[in-house]
């Protein structure tokens, strides 16, 4: 199949592409050349109530189709994104500003293992039954909750949409799904995917517009009766106050400052050192420091601080190139948009006013030819700051990480649960007992030891306090987008 991109982007709805009832639009830029590139339908109340129609006359059949049905259809959605894969990260990088390779590696292979994950999770969905002896046995009906949102944010865009989506259509319900306006591209082409792949018509409907206007309306929609989020705590704040009080079931996926703690003894083995290292670089630099589940905050025991320091600087000034996010040998692409460049910049300059010091970085980059208007920004390290300062406490999400420094286990601990986010850590140590000491005293959904984001698809995601309500994930993403029943019958 072939995947054009059009200028003007197309609401998904019934099936049918068409552009929005009020024929309003929205620019869509390149981040690494500046460009707008496109435009997107700017959706509001009347378009998601048509895409909801859609969904409500298509429930009936999807909610009792046999899961084998939902497996095919939804198997082959993995396999085109596979064979799509080329298409799908250009445009993907094109929208987001990240690496290609990485795009090609990541991005587009997980939006597809999505779908594969969930298509065969399906066919092993099963639920309990509670039997009293002589008396009784009740047995557990998950069924699908019908119209359910899905609200995704623009870091992995396509990956993130489809994790919330895929599982929604596994347990058989009918979605309303909204990327974000910053990368809506991933999103579009997935509709000609699903349509290619036989989804029946409204089964999944995707329109395209602002938070403020077309997210809301899916939110206060009376008939989508579970939203599943991810972006930030602002939002995510917003959508509950809409949501709560209409009762609607609520995942949300937040932000995170998380901690990554390295403890002396990792310097004590070269490879453990030079593992950490590299990891290190990855989880605050990977994806211009735009995930949710990079580390930040990175807490170093004091005794190995300035080996620390040199090191993790030398290899950032001689291995990390920013540059034209469609070259090989880029590892840090462009800022996703103007609006969050600024907004990095301006974290660099209160960093740098409340008493912080730029060990490296701390400025935009002025690329030349192509890249010469887009957003881009150096990777950032900044010391000298206590745990309760704004740069310490606020997510950034960018390429920009703070170091300080523990004395005792204690100390580690209660740095890292210093802030309202507890989204991940990373625990970089040889003790198996102190790693696993602090990894359960760690205020925090996901804790990685000796690694960082090794991911197993089965394993419960998302965070405590700031950075979320709810679990992604394996079965729990299965339990979310279904309601359980108790039927109990006296023998
Ligand atoms: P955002 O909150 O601005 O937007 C996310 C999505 O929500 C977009 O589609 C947006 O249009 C929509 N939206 C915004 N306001 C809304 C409202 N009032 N009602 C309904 N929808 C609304 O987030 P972003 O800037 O796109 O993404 C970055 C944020 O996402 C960061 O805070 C990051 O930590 C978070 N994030 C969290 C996870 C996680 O799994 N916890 C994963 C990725 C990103």
């Amino acid at each position: 199949m072939k995947l054009n991109i059009p200028y003007h982007l197309e609401n998904y709805i019934g099936g049918n592409l068409i552009g929005p009832l009020s024929g309003n639009f929205i620019d869509n830029f390149n981040p690494a050349t500046g460009e707008i590139v496109g435009q997107i339908p700017e959706s509001n109340e009347k378009d998601i109530n048509i895409a909801v129609e859609a969904a409500k006359k298509a429930f009936p059949a999807w909610s009792v189709s046999p899961v084998e049905q939902r497996f095919r259809i939804l198997n082959r959605i993995a396999e085109l994104i596979e064979e799509n894969l080329e298409e799908l990260a250009i445009a993907e990088t094109n929208d987001n500003g990240k690496p290609l390779w990485l795009a090609k590696e990541v991005d587009i292979p997980r939006a597809s293992s999505n779908f594969r994950f969930f298509a065969t999770g399906i066919m092993h969905f099963a639920t309990e039954s509670h039997n009293m002896e002589d008396k009784a046995i009740n047995y557990t009906l998950r069924q699908p909750i019908g119209i359910v949102g899905c609200i995704s944010p623009w870091n992995l865009p396509l990956y993130l949409f489809t994790w919330k989506i895929a599982p929604a259509l596994a347990a058989g319900n009918c979605v309303i799904a909204k990327p974000s306006e910053v990368t809506p591209v991933t999103a579009f082409l997935l509709s000609k995917i699903c349509k290619e792949a036989g989804l029946p018509d409204g089964v999944l409907n995707i329109v395209h517009g602002t938070g403020a206007v077309t997210g809301e309306a899916i939110v206060k929609h009376p008939d989508v009766k579970a939203i599943s989020f991810t972006g930030s705590t602002k939002a995510g704040e917003r959508i509950a106050t809409l949501a709560a009080p209409k009762f609607k079931k609520l995942s949300l996926e937040l932000g995170g400052k998380n901690p990554n703690i390295i403890f002396a003894d990792v310097a004590n083995h070269e490879g453990s050192w030079k593992k950490m290292l590299y990891n290190t670089i990855r989880s605050s630099f990977a994806n211009q420091g735009e995930i949710c589940l990079c580390g930040s905050r990175i807490l170093i025991e004091e005794s190995i601080y300035e080996k620390f320091k040199t090191d993790f600087i030398d290899w950032i000034n001689k291995g990390l190139k920013v540059g034209d996010p469609l070259e090989e040998e880029t590892k840090q692409g462009a800022i996703v948009s103007k609006v969050h460049f600024d907004k990095i910049i301006r974290c660099i300059d209160t960093a740098k006013q409340e008493g912080g010091k730029i060990l490296c970085g701390g400025k935009a980059v002025k690329l030349e030819g192509r890249c010469a208007n887009g957003y881009f920004i150096e990777p950032t390290v900044i010391e000298g700051l206590g745990p309760q300062c704004k740069t310490n406490q606020e997510e950034i999400f960018g390429p920009v990480v703070t170091l300080q420094t523990f004395k005792t286990e204690e100390e580690a601990i209660e740095l890292a649960n210093a802030t309202q986010y507890g989204l991940a850590a990373s625990i970089w140590t040889n003790g198996i007992g102190k790693a696993n000491r602090v990894a359960a005293k760690v205020e925090s959904g996901i804790i990685w030891i000796n690694c960082w984001l090794l991911r197993d698809l089965r394993t419960p995601f998302g965070g405590v306090k700031n950075s979320g309500v709810g679990r992604e994930g394996g079965w729990e993403a299965l339990k979310f987008f279904t309601e359980s029943k108790n039927v109990c019958i006296e023998l």
